[in-house]
């Protein structure tokens, strides 16, 4: 009985693990703003239609996806210096 109990624990363990992984690997995949299509974080440009998906932070210079609001590098303001 005790067996049965460490087993099933072990599988939840397991499954706990895998559902950890799947949301990491959603997380390093975006939307290309124009088409939609699944694009990998760091891909400087959209495979489907050649959309710039990358731009170079103003501040730090780290390249960040083009729709975020902020540098997740710095936290630098991505719009135009005012
Ligand atoms: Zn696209
Ligand atoms: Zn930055």
């Amino acid at each position: 009985m005790i067996l049965l109990i460490t087993l099933a624990v072990l599988l939840w363990a397991i499954q706990a693990e895998t559902e950890l992984r799947d949301r990491e690997i959603v997380q390093v995949v975006g939307a290309c703003p124009q088409c939609t299509a699944l694009v990998e974080l760091n891909w400087l440009v959209c495979p489907h239609c050649r959309t710039r998906l990358s731009d170079s932070c103003k501040r730090c210079q780290h390249s960040k996806m083009i729709n975020y609001r902020h540098c997740p590098h710095c936290g630098h303001d991505g719009g135009e210096q005012s």
